[in-house]
């Protein structure tokens, strides 16, 4: 069989990201090759979010785009999958006519069967199937041997949750928890091939295996943490709600575990909470944040806001302010209101102009980054150990030792902070620095985003991969 080469095109959060690996793996016995050139491509994948209105904007333009070379090159294959294609549907084909396949967020280990379909038939396909659930191929492997040394392990989908505004439940379904054998399996299989932190995936992770009667999520962290050869373990999205104590402790006692947990509050006003239907309220969530701190005083904590919630008056948004201040967050993400198909808040009278969310936006983003920067400069004349992640993104050969080629490094704290270094500054070799080694870095300077810092020693576990191929993308 001939090679084939696919590229794929993820819009979205980490779940997308996690989703493309899949795709990519489930597709190989198809002989389809991953290509970085979309010019070079026999199919076009587009993995798509719904979440908010513009990421959605986003997708139907770039499908937009891809009528032209389609045009020039017939046998190309165009498919969408992810949120928007489980949302849309036949909707999709409707608006781009010259989509092949529109693949839901179910229907990816199904994926080699529909390709087989269309290019044999040369027909279009819709497959939005949600009812066989959790999709529970075990990770290949193929894909792991891509030289990183942080990846995703996805341990739940969907969400039951129903927050007024969220599309989740609607796209994702219904909350689901894969087995806890095969979430360690993966992670195994993972560490072979070099990675050394894992990121655990889902919407609310701390009601992991709840409904199912599994394990609770602080024993899923306790046995990933037993793992040999995994350096870190991260996770995200927490509800606010579901924080238990079991997990706060597991903050102190589990030694791999980062210090840092993403906490979206969502609005700082127990009247936008009540209609956003968090089942928390303002008090509830400064407890658990007050709690957090005194059990495990190092971490970091972030947050989501979403500004211009319908019915949001000043009051409101200025309590917002009043609970970032309070909190001091680590940093922030912060988002206009959009309406979403089927979500309940779309239907809620005393929609916030564009011109009163951008305004509000601003000044949530403006008083943040006081925050982050002060968290950041806090930092400075510490040491922190890094785990180096590759070569940095802006990588520049930095020329400061008698001529000699020095690497720019990036990796991040425990807390989730990313550090920049020269690897011929301070007092190790250059041979010590590797993609997938822990280094204490000395922190000499803080940006608003992240810090630059000095490398004071490295681990001299053997683990690490070689940097050459490891550029963080
Ligand atoms: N499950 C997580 C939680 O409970 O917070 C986050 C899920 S969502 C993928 C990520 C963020 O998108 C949310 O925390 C929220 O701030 C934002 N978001 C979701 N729906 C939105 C909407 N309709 N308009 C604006 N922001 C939205
Ligand atoms: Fe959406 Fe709420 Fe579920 Fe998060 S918890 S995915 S915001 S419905």
């Amino acid at each position: 069989m001939d090679t084939k080469y696919l590229y794929i095109n993820t819009i979205g959060c980490q779940m997308n990201h996690y989703d493309s690996d899949q795709i990519a793996a489930v597709l190989r016995p198809l002989e389809y090759q991953m290509t970085p050139l979309m010019e070079m491509a026999d199919l076009i994948i587009v993995n798509t979010c719904a979440i908010r209105e513009k990421a959605e904007q986003k997708v139907f333009s770039f499908l937009g785009r891809l009528a032209d070379i389609k045009r020039s090159k017939p046998d190309l294959l165009i498919g969408v999958g992810g949120c928007v294609a489980q949302q849309e549907g036949a909707g999709i084909m409707e608006r781009m006519g010259h989509v092949d396949l529109v693949f839901g967020t179910s229907a990816i280990s199904r994926l080699p069967r529909l390709i087989e379909q269309i290019e044999s038939e040369r027909c279009q396909v819709i497959d939005v199937d949600m009812s066989e659930g959790i999709d529970e191929f075990d990770f290949v492997g193929n894909e792991s041997d891509n030289g990183e040394v942080t990846r995703f392990v996805t341990i739940m989908q969907g969400c039951d949750n129903f927050c007024s505004y969220c599309v989740v439940p609607y796209v994702r379904g219904r909350e689901t928890s894969r087995e806890s054998g095969k979430i360690i399996n993966e992670i195994r299989t993972l560490v072979k091939a070099g990675v050394r932190e894992v990121t655990l995936l889902g919407q609310n992770v701390n009601s992991y295996g709840k409904k199912e009667g599994l394990l609770t999520f602080s024993r899923l962290l306790e046995l990933v943490n037993e793992v040999d050869g995994l350096l870190r373990i991260k996770f995200t999205t927490s509800h606010p709600k579901d924080l238990s104590k079991d997990l706060m402790f597991a903050f102190k006692d589990l030694e791999k575990l980062c210090k840092h947990i993403h906490l979206p509050v969502q609005s700082g006003s127990n009247r936008v909470l009540e209609m956003m239907n968090r089942k928390y309220t303002r008090e509830l969530y400064l407890e658990k944040v007050k709690k957090l701190r005194t059990i495990c005083p190092e971490i970091a904590i972030t947050s989501d806001i979403i500004v211009g919630f319908p019915g949001e008056t000043k009051h409101d948004f200025e309590q917002t302010l009043e609970l970032i201040k309070e909190v001091r967050f680590d940093g922030l993400f912060a988002f206009k209101y959009s309406d979403r198909p089927n979500v309940t808040a779309t239907r809620l009278p005393e929609k916030i102009s564009e011109q009163e969310k951008r305004e509000r936006l601003k000044e949530v983003l403006d008083l943040q980054d006081y925050y982050t920067t002060q968290a950041n400069e806090a930092l400075v004349g510490s040491e922190e150990k890094i785990l180096v992640e590759g070569y940095s993104k802006k990588q520049k050969v930095v020329d400061l030792h008698g001529g000699r080629q020095n690497f720019q490094w990036t990796g991040r704290t425990s807390t989730n902070k990313i550090v920049n270094f020269v690897q011929g500054d301070g007092g190790i070799s250059g041979d010590e620095i590797m993609a997938g080694r822990l280094v204490s870095i000395r922190i000499m300077k803080a940006f608003s985003h992240s810090l630059w810092g000095e490398p004071v020693k490295a681990t001299n576990i053997p683990l690490g991969l070689r940097g050459e191929k490891t550029h963080v993308a």
